[in-house]
Formats: C-alpha cells, sequence, structure tokens
C-alpha cells in the first residue's frame, strides 16, 4: 500500500476503519525516513517518542475521539517549539535547545493526536531561499538532488515531496512555505496575518511571520489550517477565524481574478510564464473571470522587505547572549568579550549580515533615510493591494521567476538570492494569505509553482481556487514518491 500518496481524508477513514493504525502509520514513515532521508536530509531531527505518540494516537481513534488529524504524521519545521523535542532553527546558537514548552500550534496538534515525526531543516533562523544556510547541511530536492529545495522550509517541502511525512509546518515571512512548496512541487499556505497564533515560533521578523501548512494538496493544507489557527492570549496579534476544510468544492465559477502585469515582466523564466499563462487559461475554462491589474510598487518590495525585515531581526536577534538558553562560549574575559565570542560563533553569516543590515537601518542617523522610508512603501504596497481588491476576489501570479536552481549557482553576492522573493514578499508586508501549487514542469522535469493571493482572512476561497486547479492537473511525482 502506498500509504505516502494518500490525501489526510484517505489516511482518516484507513485510520478510523482499523485498516490500519497509527503505529503501523508512524512506522511506515520512520522506515521511509531511514531508507530514504539520507538522500534529501529533510530532517534535523527523527522523534525517537513519535512512537509513543501514536499509541495515545490509537486510544483516540479507538475511543472514537477522533479528530481530523489524530494519528497524522507530521513534519515540523525546526524553529517551531516543540516541548522535550530537540528545536535548533538550524542554528548552532539553538543546536542543543530542548524546549520546556510547546509553541501554541504544536500544543493544538498535539491535543488533537497528531504525532510528530521529526523536525525538519531549513535555512539559519529562516533566512534564505535555498535551505544552503543550515548549520546541519543542505537539503535536497527530491525533484533532482543536484538542486535546491528552495527556503526557508526547504525541509518542510522536501519532506512532503519525498513521502518523509504527510504533511509539514514551515513559516513565511517573505515566501518561505511557498517557494520551497513551488520548487518541490507541493502546495503550501501563507495564512493571514493573526490567523495563526506565532507563539512559540522563534521570532525573525515579528511583524511579517507566519506558520502555515504545507502538503500534498490544497485540501490538505486547509485540514491542517483548521487545526492551528485561532486566536490565542499568548499572542496579541492572533485573531480568531472561519473554519475552511468545509469550503474545498464550492464553486468557483465567477471569481474575478486579478492579474498584476508586473509580475510578468523582466526577470521572468519563459517556461514559468507560460505554465501560469496556461493556468489562466484554465481558471477561465472553470468560469473565472481574468483581469488584468497593476502593482507599480512590485519595484520597491525587495528593498523594503529586507530593511523591515532585517531591522526587525537585529531586534528579534538581540536576545541570543549565551545566558538563559543557547550557545555560549568559553572565550572572553568580561561580560562583553563572552558575549561578542557566543554570538560570533554561533551566528553563521547569513544570520550576522542581516543583524548588521537591520541595526544599521535602525540606527538614529540613517533611521529616517531607511527603516521610516520601507514603512512609506510598506502603506503603499497596501495601498495597491486595497485597490486591486476593490474590482477582484483574488490574485494570480507565477510564485518564482525561476524554478529550483542548482547548488553553488547563485554568486556570492547576497542580492543575487534575495531576488528570489520577488513576487512573494509583498504578501507579507501585507499581510495576506497566499497559496503556492504547481502549475507545470520545466523541460528539465523541475516543478513550476503559482501564487494565488487573497484579501484578508479569505484564506478559504483561495485555497479552493487551488483545488479546483489541482483537480485538473497532471502531476509528475519524482524518484522517491514512485
Ligand atoms: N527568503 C526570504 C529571506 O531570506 C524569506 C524568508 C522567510 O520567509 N522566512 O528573508
Amino acid at each position: 500500500m502506498n500509504l505516502h500518496l494518500k490525501s489526510i481524508k484517505e489516511l482518516r477513514s484507513l485510520l478510523d476503519g482499523g485498516d490500519i493504525t497509527a503505529q503501523e502509520l508512524t512506522q511506515y514513515y520512520l522506515d521511509r525516513i531511514e531508507k530514504l532521508d539520507p538522500a534529501i536530509h529533510a530532517y534535523i531531527t527523527v522523534n525517537e517518542k513519535a512512537m509513543e505518540q501514536a499509541e495515545r494516537a490509537q486510544k483516540m481513534i479507538e475511543e472514537g475521539c477522533a479528530k481530523p488529524l489524530t494519528g497524522i504524521v507530521l513534519g515540523i519545521k525546526d524553529n517551531i517549539c516543540t516541548k522535550g523535542l530537540r528545536t535548533t532553527c538550524a542554528s548552532h546558537m539553538l543546536e542543543d535547545f530542548v524546549p520546556t514548552y510547546n509553541s501554541t500550534v504544536a500544543e493544538k496538534l498535539a491535543e488533537d493526536g497528531a504525532i510528530f515525526i521529526g523536525k525538519l531543516n531549513m535555512d539559519e533562523f529562516a533566512m534564505g531561499a535555498s535551505t544552503t544556510t543550515s548549520y546541519f547541511g543542505n537539503t535536497c530536492n527530491p525533484y533532482d538532488t543536484d538542486c535546491v529545495p528552495g527556503g526557508s522550509s526547504g525541509g518542510s517541502a522536501a519532506a512532503v515531496a519525498a513521502g518523509l511525512c504527510v504533511a509539514s509546518l514551515g513559516s513565511d515571512t517573505g515566501g518561505s512555505i511557498r517557494q520551497p512548496a513551488a520548487f518541490c512541487g507541493v502546495t503550501g499556505l501563507k495564512p493571514t496575518y493573526g490567523r495563526v497564533s506565532r507563539s512559540g515560533l522563534v521570532a525573525f521578523a515579528s511583524s511579517l511571520d507566519q506558520i502555515g501548512p504545507i502538503g500534498k494538496s490544497a485540501r490538505d493544507c486547509a485540514v491542517l489550517l483548521d487545526a492551528i489557527s485561532g486566536e490565542d492570549p499568548m499572542d496579541m496579534t492572533s485573531r480568531p477565524s472561519e473554519p475552511v476544510a468545509e469550503m474545498m468544492g464550492a464553486p468557483v465559477e465567477g471569481t474575478v481574478i486579478g492579474v498584476p502585469k508586473e509580475f510578468f515582466g523582466e526577470g521572468l523564466n519563459e517556461e514559468i510564464k507560460a505554465a501560469v499563462e496556461n493556468a489562466i487559461k484554465e481558471f477561465e475554462a472553470m468560469g473565472c473571470v481574468i483581469k488584468e491589474v497593476s502593482m507599480p510598487s512590485l519595484k520597491y518590495a525587495i528593498p523594503a522587505y529586507y530593511l523591515i525585515g532585517s531591522a526587525e531581526a537585529s531586534s528579534n536577534l538581540a536576545r541570543y547572549d549565551g545566558v538563559r538558553y543557547g550557545h555560549l562560549s568559553k572565550e572572553g574575559n568580561s561580560f562583553d568579550e563572552r558575549l561578542i565570542a557566543t554570538r560570533n560563533e554561533g551566528f553563521g553569516s547569513e544570520v550576522k549580515r542581516r543583524i548588521l543590515l537591520g541595526s544599521y537601518a535602525l540606527s538614529s542617523g540613517y533611521f529616517d533615510a531607511y527603516y521610516k522610508k520601507a514603512n512609506l512603501l510598506r502603506r503603499r504596497i497596501r495601498q495597491e493591494y486595497e485597490e486591486i481588491f476593490k474590482t477582484c476576489d483574488c490574485i494570480l501570479t507565477p510564485t518564482t521567476p525561476e524554478a529550483a536552481f542548482k547548488f553553488g549557482t547563485k554568486s556570492e553576492d547576497p542580492t543575487e538570492m534575495y531576488l528570489a522573493d520577488i513576487y512573494t514578499v509583498t504578501v507579507n508586508i501585507a499581510g495576506l494569505p497566499a497559496v503556492s501549487t504547481p502549475c507545470g514542469y520545466t523541460k528539465e522535469g523541475l516543478p513550476i509553482g503559482m501564487s494565488i493571493v487573497g484579501k484578508a482572512f479569505a484564506d478559504g476561497q483561495i485555497l479552493n481556487l487551488a483545488d479546483a486547479f489541482e483537480k485538473k492537473f497532471n502531476y509528475i511525482l519524482n524518484d522517491f514518491c514512485l
């Protein structure tokens, strides 16, 4: 039985019908990880207590109190705190950090009887677009192991694509769920800001960060989203929201889809352009109305994002002093010397670059020139979205300008990598929901993703559109899934 190809719903009925037990499903994935993960390296840590969780889940099932995710095997990005299970953020700084508490999302999933099979690789502190800044080494793309899986949630996307968990959690500050989902041919949702609690997510840029699901389909993402959503007293920015899973299958006819022309200009790979244009035709055939719209500020999106993101990161990462938790250097004779050595040893170069950039942008002489300007741009980008949403229900764009690239092909210049986020960052800047779903493959067989962006809290509507498209889409499985 190819259990790794089954949807959450199919697994649910196998579990509830007694065809398989939660222990068997867990063992199935542990075996797959042992056999296949050495070639992918999606996992930083495999959970030794997964089988204990499975026993508890099986009991819930037998007692008739199964929830949608009871006994379902999930991978968790390694910046999401899991009680008693090492949470490294892919950093030397947190290499030995074992949280004494669960993040709100982990707590919700644990209560529902979901199984945490392990913690997934990522770019260090979620800073990157290739999972090559991880202290624990690279994750490979299941479609071509010479290629990156995207990032920062590269492990989360690769694990789902290679069938090393049923679905996973990632986090998205500027595209880190959608871009790796696109590179690995799976579906990933960045929820509306505030839909999912950030309590227990290791903070990168608090006004942009959001935890979200990665799955084999929009439907699987919807089930996972419902399980983790909700207002949380531990996160003042969280808000209540309506469940989305039951919205799947609603008619999409008449939906007005805006297509911003700036997203199809220079820099977009031809094959990706063609695949997204095909998807647009597919939506038209389903009765959606396509409307060309404009987002003139797209050209400022990358500088605005990297200023805001790095400014917040420099403040959030100031807490790593080695005193309360995390790496502590043995060097230095004074507090200051020790602090400097700790941070110098603990952080990798991309993290240091962001801290430097952010501290500079926030420093008194430059605050107005950089940080303040970036926030003005943030307002302008929000206004442009509002303008589009006056006449459109949602927006369709490519997820990335190019497909997965080979390891080592980006130059030393970090801005080359930063451009990978051009189509995703405005969504975080505006706090909107967006889902990336596969819409084609390149000649080399690498997946291509498109993104559907919705109005705030219209996560269900965009997942439903993705679902409608997925039903018509011909998936090509990678070698690990065959
Ligand atoms: N690639 C982007 C960055 O490096 C996005 C990261 C993210 O969403 N966590 O900042």
